[in-house]
């Protein structure tokens, strides 16, 4: 694929938006959608390129087709039926995944993709809102390698790193990894930073030594400011978190694996959703700790 390779990327979101944007920058042909007209139309505005009036119109044409909505049934809603992206794209042309959703669907993607003689990768990312508008996300595949070698160099627009981890719905496995991982990072931070204040510590002098020890990690360097500040309105949101919880706590359920304290967290974030949490980031978690 050269810098001339037509794409098309469909839902533009807080992540969409401006991976989008960087594809544009980049030198590539993008025709956007989103549901919400006067978003497209406010990125055609910033960056140049087209937009189209349906999932199917904008996919017309393109080598490669992104999209990056909520959920499963969102996804569905973008892929499938007579104005979706399948019912677009040519055959021998791809569809990249960003949504973080479940490995079962993107396993039928793959199918039905198959089926109709065009390409599907699941490709959900990590990195956040500031990895999308840097142009610096980490991409997780699951799909064909030879698929996935021609839509790596596209990616790079947006991408610091991708991988593809194996057959269709290994990347949204890792990515279930990924969460059940900041899980457990976040509520160790939530406690370690109120154990600090109640010792009297000084949060800076404190993190600016223990970061650079063995507890270091992108979400102490990245949320201890607001942590300790309690500003929560911005960033991952815990009903986001929660969506991704349950999509592992299912795929658990399968393979067999136990995630109790993944569990006792997830409890926690919903405490804060009936506090009116739903759309704080994850860090969140700290407020249960600040009444
Ligand atoms: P967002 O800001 O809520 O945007 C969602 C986008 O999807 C919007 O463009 C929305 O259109 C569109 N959409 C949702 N449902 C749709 C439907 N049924 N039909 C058509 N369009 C639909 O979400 P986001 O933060 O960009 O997240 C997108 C995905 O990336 C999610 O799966 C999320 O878990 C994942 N993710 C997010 C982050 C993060 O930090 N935000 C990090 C990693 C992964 P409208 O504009 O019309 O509402």
């Amino acid at each position: 694929m050269t810098k001339m390779t037509k794409v098309a990327f469909i839902g533009l979101g807080v992540m969409g938006y401006p991976m989008a944007g960087h594809l544009q920058k980049t030198g590539f042909e993008v025709c956007v959608y989103n549901r919400t007209t006067t978003k497209a139309q406010q990125w055609q505005q910033e960056f140049g390129g087209s937009y189209a009036a349906t999932p199917a119109e904008a996919a017309q044409d393109c080598d490669i087709i992104f999209c990056c909505v909520g959920n499963d049934d969102d996804v569905r809603q973008v892929v499938l039926g007579d104005k979706g992206i399948f019912a677009g794209m040519s055959e021998n042309t791809i569809l990249v995944d960003h949504t973080t959703a479940s490995a079962e669907l993107a396993r039928e993607l793959y199918t039905i993709a198959k089926q109709q003689h065009k390409h599907f990768l699941d490709a959900p990312v990590s990195g956040g809102q500031a990895g999308a508008e840097n142009g610096a996300l980490t991409v997780m595949l699951g799909g064909e390698q030879e698929i996935f070698d021609k839509v790596k160099p596209v990616m790079a627009a947006f991408a610091k790193f991708s991988q593809l981890m194996g057959k269709a719905g290994s990347g949204q496995l890792a990515k279930m990894v990924n969460q059940i991982c900041i899980a457990g990072i976040v509520q160790g931070l939530a406690e370690a930073f109120n154990f600090a204040e109640k010792a009297g510590l000084d949060s800076e002098a404190l993190v600016q030594t223990i970061s650079k020890g063995a507890a270091g990690s992108w979400q102490m360097e990245n949320r201890y400011k607001t942590m300790f500040a309690g500003v929560y309105d911005f960033g991952f949101a815990v009903d986001w978190m929660r969506k991704d919880l349950g999509i592992a706590f299912s795929e658990a359920e399968k393979n067999g694996s136990l995630l109790p304290m993944t569990k006792m967290v997830d409890g926690f974030y919903q405490e804060i959703q009936k506090n009116g949490g739903n759309r704080w980031d994850t860090s969140s978690l700290i407020s249960r700790f600040k009444k």
